[in-house]
């Protein structure tokens, strides 16, 4: 057995031999069925057939038997000779066979001779002939009935005999015959379909449809019956009687138990398969064959053999249609186990990849947020709603405004916002405070980059925010240590040069007050009644003026070693707008002499703060000084235009105190000289000292503020100072 043939192929094969013996058998089944109805209505034509014979030889055998016994037959065999009788006897038979339809009546005496007939009338009358060796007669010359089919001697024509013997006392005096003929009935034989055959008891078929078979017998003829035959002219002269062209068979068929043969044969050069039945009919010694074709058996057969290899076919094509359905179904189901497996693995993934990303997410520090590029927040993770204070469900949805934007930044988130959006944020991230919902400021470091998703479809800008708060802070800590340091350092060395300024600057100046107290208090004297009083008086009002200025500068010293030495300073709670105004009066002269207009923006709504009077002014003084100094004319610009000849001085409110500024429209600082122009000795002036700023920062840092300076948007710069405000 070869290895491939496995019980698949042991199932298919055993299905094919069912089939084909379901299809045999039914095939079987269907002939059988068919040969059954063939045999029972054969053996209905044979009753049938062999009433009909019996029938015509009833019909006609009372006849000798009637014949026999009428007074003038018998007076007739006594009495051969008397014609009148002959012809009574003649015309008696002629009747009686015009009657009955018989073929002839005729009367014979012992000795074979025919006495009287009734064709004597015609040529082929049988009167005169002897008939003998005739078995019919014979039989009925000893006294039994004779029958006896053959041709007749003398006409030819085939025919039964009935013979009765003609009695009177007990003998046999001669013997009536009739002859009937059986041609009408070979004839309706030959009209019927199906051959209908008559042999006589050695098997010559003398009675046939098909007229080909005639004289022949079923089995060669023994010699002594072919003997007979001849002896008794039975068939005429006819000497051979050949086997009949049949090829018989039994039907075959086990199981059923059915009478007759089949018969293979010729019919009319047709080639035909018989089923044949025989009816003895022992009483005339013949048997009659009838048969019928087994066209219709054969049919039954194929199309049985047909139907059913259609049937299994069909049944076949089912099965296989329900197998591939099957094959399909089960197919499709596993399909979509596989893709429920897949899409149950895909989910697990998902889930685990999303709890990973939102465990992830949960534990940054980092705020996360997601806009798309309308700017509404389409994602918040937790820790950016801890920085801000509010919560997913608050942010989510909202477009900016965000509630999280520091209100005194308002313009500035907006314009970094818009910035985000159109992805034109600084790639190195940028500063921005928001306004915790609690109220208290963030820090923030806000990082933005565009966010694409998996087709690669710009969906809006994602940030991450960092909380700078506590490193502000700290910085901002450390800055202000930084800048306490420096001032420490400063004072140290400010006080230290102040020190020694003023040591060495009070003598000369008390001298120089004293001196011109003296001169002053001379020209006095020299003037009075002098021609020259006018002259005399301007001297006097020169030498007010050095005595004022003097004293006015010993005051400055004085109030640098208060101010080097705190206890010294006069602190006071002042009102800035009376500083301001004062010092302005001061530099009055000064402004005028340059042609350079002094603004004062006084919005401060008289605020107060704690500080020393003249140190301040000085301050003021030094400032727009050095404002001055740097709208000079200059050789590009001899005669600047009256808006560029103007000095702003603000007194404004601000988050930590009170900022004053002063703002001009010089040429405004170098940005990289901006942090430098506080340190000492730091001069751009060729007969500068660098001192005046340094100084002015020292003062202010020691009144508890701080001073900036900025260049101006139209041009020029503008120093601020900034003191905290007192109630
Ligand atoms: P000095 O006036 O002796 O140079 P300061 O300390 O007053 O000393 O000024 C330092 C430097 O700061 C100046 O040399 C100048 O370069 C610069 N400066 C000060 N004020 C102004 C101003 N208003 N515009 C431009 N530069 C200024």
């Amino acid at each position: 057995m070869p290895t491939w043939f496995n019980a698949r192929h042991w199932r298919k094969l055993v299905a094919a031999a069912g089939a084909l013996v379901l299809i045999v058998a039914c095939g079987n089944w269907a002939e059988r069925r068919e040969l059954q109805f063939k045999m029972d209505a054969l053996r209905q034509a044979a009753a049938a057939h062999a009433l009909g014979l019996r029938g015509l030889v009833e019909k006609h055998d009372f006849l000798p038997h009637a014949a026999a016994r009428h007074p003038d037959v018998r007076d007739l065999l006594r009495a051969p000779m008397d014609a009148a009788l002959k012809a009574r006897v003649d015309d008696y038979f002629a009747d009686l066979q015009a009657t009955t339809g018989a073929a002839v009546l005729y009367l014979v005496d012992r000795s074979g001779l025919t006495l009287a007939a009734s064709n004597w009338n015609l040529p082929s009358s049988f009167v005169g002939q002897s008939y003998r060796r005739r078995p019919y007669v014979e039989d009925a010359l000893q006294g039994r009935r004779g029958y006896f089919y053959g041709l007749g001697l003398t006409t030819g024509q085939s025919g039964l005999f009935i013979a009765e013997p003609v009695r009177a006392d007990g003998a046999v005096l001669g013997v009536v015959v009739v002859k009937i003929s059986l041609e009408p009935l070979q004839a309706a034989w030959m009209r019927g379909g199906d051959p209908v055959v008559l042999r006589d008891s050695r098997g010559i078929v003398f009675l046939s449809a098909v007229p080909e078979w005639l004289f022949h017998g079923i089995r060669p003829l023994a010699a002594n019956d072919a003997r007979w035959i001849a002896d008794h002219g039975q068939y005429g002269s006819r000497a051979r009687f050949d086997v009949l062209p049949w090829r018989t068979e039994a039907h075959g068929r086990p199981g059923m138990d059915l009478p007759g043969f089949v018969l293979h044969t010729d019919v009319r050069g047709r080639r035909v398969d018989l089923l044949a039945l025989d009816t003895p009919l022992p009483e005339l010694g013949w048997t009659l064959t009838v048969t019928t074709d087994m066209k219709e058996v054969v049919q039954a057969r194929r199309a049985a053999l047909a139907l059913t290899a259609l049937a299994v076919a069909l049944l076949l094509l089912g099965v296989l249609y329900w197998r591939l359905r099957d094959k399909r179904f089960a197919e499709q189901r596993a399909a979509r186990l596989e893709l429920e497996r897949r899409v149950e693995e895909r989910t697990r993934d998902l889930q685990e990849a999303h709890a990973f990303r939102k465990a992830m997410e949960d534990s940054l520090l980092v705020g996360m947020r997601a806009r798309d590029p309308d700017g509404k927040i389409i994602y918040v993770n937790p820790a950016l709603c801890a920085m801000v204070g509010y919560s997913a469900e608050e942010l989510l949805g909202r477009r900016p405004p965000y509630p999280y934007w520091h209100p005194d930044d308002l313009e500035k988130q907006a314009r970094e916002s818009d910035e985000a959006l159109q992805g034109r944020a600084a790639p190195h991230g940028f500063e921005s405070r928001v306004r915790h919902k609690d109220g208290h400021d963030v820090i923030t470091m806000v990082y933005a980059a565009p966010l694409v998703d998996a087709q690669g479809v710009h969906r809006g800008w994602m940030s991450s925010v960092v909380d700078i708060t506590a490193q502000k802070q700290a910085e901002a800590r450390q800055r202000e240590q930084e800048l306490r340091l420096q001032r420490s350092a400063r004072l140290a060395s400010v006080g230290e040069m102040a020190s020694t300024l003023a040591h060495e600057l009070n003598q000369p100046l008390m001298a120089l007050s004293n001196f011109a107290v003296a001169a002053r208090a001379l020209a006095g004297t020299a003037a009075g009644g002098s021609a020259e009083a006018p002259a005399g008086t301007m001297l006097a009002g020169a030498l007010d003026d050095i005595v004022g200025q003097s004293r006015r500068a010993s005051e400055i010293v004085k109030r640098v070693r208060a101010f080097i030495n705190p206890q010294r300073a006069q602190y006071e709670r002042l009102a800035m707008d009376g500083v301001v105004a004062h010092a302005a009066t001061l530099l009055k002269p000064e402004l005028q002499r340059h042609g350079v207009t002094l603004r004062l923006l006084m919005e401060d709504g008289g605020a107060l703060v704690r500080g020393d009077r003249v140190l301040l002014e000085q301050v003021l003084a030094n400032l727009v000084h050095n404002a001055l100094q740097a709208m000079q004319p200059t050789q590009d610009q001899p005669h600047p235009p009256p808006a560029q000849r103007s000095i702003e001085l603000a007194c404004q409110r601000a988050e930590q105190g009170l900022r004053v500024t002063v703002a001009d429209r010089g040429p405004g600082i170098p940005r990289e000289q901006l942090e430098q122009v506080f340190a000492p000795f730091f001069t751009t002036k060729p007969d500068g000292l660098g001192l005046g700023l340094n100084i002015c920062r020292t003062i202010i840092e020691a009144h508890g503020g701080f001073m900036t300076v900025e260049n101006r948007s139209g041009g020029g710069a503008a120093f601020s100072f900034t003191l905290p405000t007192v109630p």
